[in-house]
């Protein structure tokens, strides 16, 4: 596409390397460039507006336009711009927010360390894992597994976890110490008849025989989103999480739940390990802690976990990890007036009833040529495409369809994201009853569209 020399676009292409991008394929097309948002809504440059079908990246909890944000940071700007959390300092909104988030916590939790993306938290739980072996005196007890098709960051450590491909291939990836074991979709891995709960229970005596395998004392801890976010929004079958916990207590292995995308309300609750009975020792949390207004992420740990990692500190002498925004004070308020709309404006229920009425309507195309299975829970979803619903295939090479499908939505002023064949949708928790509807309206008409293409 020929974009004038001085656009917004040339220059984007002229000096920006972009994430998850085709750096060849850039310097051809460019890039959609946003200028405002308004509720779910966002607008480029050019004046077209798009519903934000996947709330940034699932993240933008109260849309683009929450005045009271934008408020919070200015007031903490003012009086005090920044503050660090190294060498005994503090300040007061990272203190209210440690106390906030403790109090949220579903299961008793002792501490919270503060980061700034999901990825520095998971890399920094690995790194203090290790440190907790190394200080009860377990030094062989550094394996974590992690599982196929989880993502949790793109870091050297949590790149690692993650159990994509592309997050390893030319990364020399995963480093050692890291495991996967089977994914968890149950449409896709799940044997020619094999229940849910079949499903569930062969995916628990993989993990225990992986476990065994390795020798239970080398292995410190079990990874895991409660719903896999961009493996392809997979939801836990019947029994999963029961199961595979009852597997982790009997070796004394911890368990992390990444809540990077799940946590405050995405699934219905509070967090998603509530949806589904998990009792973390760790938690993992950013993206909706400050609906990504400013990039904070944290992880809340128990008081077993937090026990030896002081107990090191204190012999040595200083816990030597952290970063110099971790704990920003306006990143810190924001999230704060973020927790206290969700409460206020009881987003959590929004989100229960608006994703039931988005998953309502894509079950009603279950019978279209096109969807091979709709999933979802609370207000995160994904509909996944196929040519051949027997052979659960697309006609094309995987992920054609999809960004046909997502490209195709992107035209009609709807953005989504396709994660191979599978087309994710997970708006802010704001979102209203008409917006839904504007949703799934446009997405059956796409499916019409594209059908009539392909088949
Ligand atoms: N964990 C999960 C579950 C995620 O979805 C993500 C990001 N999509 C991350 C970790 C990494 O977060 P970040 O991109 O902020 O590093």
């Amino acid at each position: 596409m020929a974009y004038s020399p001085n656009s917004p676009e040339a220059r984007d292409i002229a000096y920006h390397l972009h994430s998850y991008t085709d750096a060849r394929r850039h310097e051809e097309t460019g890039s959609v460039v946003l200028e405002k948002g308004d509720g779910v809504f966002v607008e480029d440059i050019h004046g077209n507006r798009y519903i934000e079908a996947m709330a940034g990246l699932w993240s933008v909890a109260l849309g683009f336009s929450e005045k009271r944000l934008a408020d919070a940071a200015a007031r903490q700007m003012a009086k005090l711009p920044f503050a660090h959390t190294f060498s005994y300092k503090s300040n007061g909104p990272v203190i209210d927010l440690a106390e906030k988030l403790i109090s949220l916590a579903p299961v008793p939790m002792s501490k919270v360390f503060f980061t700034n993306s999901g990825s520095e938290a998971n890399d920094t739980i690995l790194k203090l894992l290790w440190y907790r072996s190394n200080s009860m005196g377990q030094p062989q007890r550094k394996k974590i597994i992690s599982r196929v098709r989880g993502y949790h960051g793109v870091t050297i450590a949590s790149a690692s976890l993650t159990g994509l491909p592309n997050n390893h291939r030319s990364f020399d990836l995963p480093i050692a110490n890291v495991l996967h074991t089977g994914s968890p979709h149950h449409w896709k891995d799940a044997n020619p008849g094999e229940s849910e709960e079949d499903f569930a229970t062969r995916r628990a005596e993989e993990l225990e025989a992986m476990i065994l395998a390795e020798g239970p004392e080398t292995i410190m801890a079990f990874i895991g989103e409660p719903v896999m976010g961009a493996g392809g929004v997979v939801v836990p079958p019947a029994t999963y999480w029961e199961k595979i916990q009852a597997v982790l207590a009997k070796y004394d292995i911890l368990l992390i739940a990444d809540e990077v995308i799940c946590g405050f309300g995405r699934t219905g609750n509070m967090f998603g390990s509530q949806t589904y009975d998990m009792r973390p020792d760790i938690m993992t949390m950013s993206k909706q802690l400050s609906s990504s207004y400013l990039p904070i992420s944290a992880f809340m740990i128990n008081e077993k976990v937090y026990g030896p990692i002081a107990d090191e500190s204190h012999r040595i002498g200083v816990l030597g990890h952290g970063f110099t925004a971790g704990g920003h004070p306006v990143a810190s308020a924001v999230a704060l007036e973020n927790l206290k709309i969700i409460e206020e404006r009881d987003l959590v229920a929004n989100a229960r009833e608006m994703g039931e009425r988005l998953r309502g309507r894509f079950h009603a195309l279950e019978g279209h040529p096109l969807v091979g299975e709709v999933r979802g829970v609370g207000l995160i979803a994904a509909v996944e495409l196929v040519t051949n619903k027997e052979a659960k295939t697309a006609l094309e090479a995987p992920g054609a369809l999809g960004g046909k499908v997502a490209a195709a939505l992107q035209a009609r002023g709807v953005i989504v994201r396709n994660m191979l064949d599978a087309i994710a949708f997970c708006p802010p928790l704001i979102i209203k009853a008409e917006e839904v509807d504007m949703i799934a309206d446009r997405f059956e008409a796409v499916l019409n569209d594209v059908a009539a293409e392909v088949l």
